[in-house]
């Protein structure tokens, strides 16, 4: 709060962060950055109240010590607690609006403190409305999820659903955690070893009608049901297009997984946003389907 007033005494644009794992920096930033690490979690029957600074994955792993169901798909997502709810983190057959109960966040400006309730969030696949018409008004401070004590765990992802079967365990909230942490240190690179956002896209969603035709286009084209509509998986396009393993300078492609792009050290931001322009340059010749940034680009 008092870095908000500060910055509103002086005309500063704010700039937050949490964990700093979905922002790229293009250049130096000219205004406050504020690091948000407001700490806290409780617990009362069947929900959790965790402040805004606290760790994703510490939270998921505490709500399961506390025989409380229902995150364990969204294990191992890297950040903070506050910036779950900004596009609405999803993994493995579940994103964070299904398990949502309510948030505060304070006004950059007026320092108003507001309770949002899932409606007024807008929800979508990776989007809320803090990642759109809101995206500069809020500082979110605390999140408050409904579990559930009923160890029933969503199977709905086909690998996951997979990597259980093989490895013969019953399917519960603690067997599921673990496989989704299992998969993700084979695909994703860690952050902390090779620099990385991610995904760099978002999956293109469609309607029946378009996926349809493109269907007839190109026949092996994957397409996964959400809502009334189908995803895309953008990794798909990339990796048809020829585009695993390109680089520009140290910024590379991924060769495990097209949809992660990876700096190998020295990558500059110029090396970066070329190799975005000729992935999306060359995804819309070949498709016709215009890749959405994932990430968030400062300043
Ligand atoms: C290896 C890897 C794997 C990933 N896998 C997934 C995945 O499976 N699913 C998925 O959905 N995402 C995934 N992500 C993306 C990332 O983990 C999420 O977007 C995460 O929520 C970002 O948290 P953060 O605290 O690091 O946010 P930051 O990168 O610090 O910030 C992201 C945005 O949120 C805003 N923000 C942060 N905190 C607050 C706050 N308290 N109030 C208001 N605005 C705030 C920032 O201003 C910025 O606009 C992955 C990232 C990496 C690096």
């Amino acid at each position: 709060m008092a870095g908000l007033a500060f910055a509103k005494k002086r005309n500063l644009r704010v700039y937050v962060l949490g964990g700093g794992s979905n922002v790229i920096f293009t250049g130096n930033l000219d205004g406050l950055v504020i690091l948000v690490e407001l700490k806290g979690i409780s617990f009362q029957a069947d929900t959790v109240q965790a402040a805004a600074g606290e760790n994703w994955h510490a939270l998921v792993q505490k709500t399961l010590d506390q025989g409380l169901f229902g995150l364990e798909n969204l294990a191992l997502i890297p950040g903070s607690v506050g910036a779950a709810p900004i596009q609405n983190i999803g993994a493995y057959g579940l994103e964070l609006r299904e398990r949502f109960a309510r948030l505060t966040a304070v006004h950059r400006s007026t320092l108003e403190t507001r309770c949002f309730l899932s409606e007024d969030c807008e929800f979508d696949y990776r989007y809320s409305v803090f990642k759109g018409p809101e995206a500069e008004n809020w500082v979110i401070t605390d999140l408050t999820l409904t579990l559930s004590h009923l160890d029933k765990p969503v199977l709905s992802h086909e690998g996951l659903q997979h990597l259980l079967e093989c490895q013969k365990v019953e399917p519960n909230a603690r067997s599921v955690a673990s496989a989704v942490i299992q998969m993700r240190r084979q695909k994703l690179p860690e952050p902390e070893q090779i620099g990385n956002v991610g995904s760099f896209f978002k999956n293109p969603v469609l309607s029946v009608t378009v996926a349809k035709h493109l269907k007839t286009a190109f026949p092996a084209m994957p397409f996964f049901a959400l809502d009334a509509r189908v995803k895309l998986p953008a990794a798909w396009l990339i990796d048809q297009a020829g585009l695993s393993g390109r680089a520009v300078g140290d910024i590379q492609v991924s060769k495990q997984h097209a949809l992660v792009l990876i700096n190998k050290g020295g990558g500059r931001a110029e090396d970066l946003l070329q190799l975005l322009a000729e992935i999306v340059s060359v995804v819309r010749s070949k498709y016709g389907i215009d890749l959405e940034l994932e990430p968030v680009f400062y300043p």
